[in-house]
């Protein structure tokens, strides 16, 4: 019960969705992205972010490319207090121009390997979680992994009709979903403990 999480989308959910981001210089946090993140900490979400990351098999950049990337935003987070609980990533693709991550594996989003793994190594409850994405892969991922509720926001792809129809419910970015979030967790708080 206690250790719900939020699973979280890095491209066009935490940053702006710009192709292949490798480079500190392309990271750009969306509005109101930290804030929700540390509203998520204070609520006592655990944080995960599940983010696939093809350009590696793709050759457009190398897995300590992003090892070096994810460690500034790290940094960068942790200038603003905030912490994340674990950062997985795929470096797959079933196609891949790279034989060495050459795979139709379990971990690309929609398969939910990355889910799976943070829940088991954070002992996380995956109906008490939610998660956020900007495409169906990611409310696929969710559902595949048994993830309560599997949100969409709008700073991201643009939706599809499919999209919007799967997820259970489309946000105009990542702190609007999250204060909806934590507002209905106030709600049934509030309604359990009243007579
Ligand atoms: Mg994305
Ligand atoms: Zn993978």
């Amino acid at each position: 019960m206690s250790r719900r999480a939020a699973f979280i989308d890095r491209d066009g959910v935490l940053n702006e969705e710009r192709a292949f981001v490798h480079r500190i210089e392309d990271f750009v946090f969306l509005p109101g992205a930290i804030e929700a993140l540390r509203a998520l900490e204070r609520a006592g979400y655990r944080r995960v972010v599940v983010t696939n990351q093809s350009g590696i098999a793709r050759g457009l950049y190398t897995e300590a490319d992003y090892q070096r990337l994810t460690d500034q935003v790290r940094e960068r987070l942790r200038g603003e207090g905030v912490t994340l609980d674990a950062i997985e990533y795929c470096p797959h693709l079933a196609d891949a121009p790279l034989a060495q991550y050459r795979r139709a594996c379990e971990c690309r989003k929609p398969a939910p390997g990355m889910l799976l793994k943070a829940i088991r190594a954070l002992d996380l409850d995956p109906a008490g979680s939610f998660l956020v994405g900007d495409r169906l892969t990611d409310v696929q991922a969710g559902r595949a992994a048994g993830i309560g509720r599997c949100f969409l926001v709008r700073t991201g792809y643009a939706l599809s009709g499919e999209a919007v129809g799967a997820a259970d419910g489309v946000y105009a970015d990542l702190l609007a979903c999250v204060r909806d979030v934590l507002g209905r967790d106030e709600a049934d708080r509030t309604a359990r403990s009243s007579p």
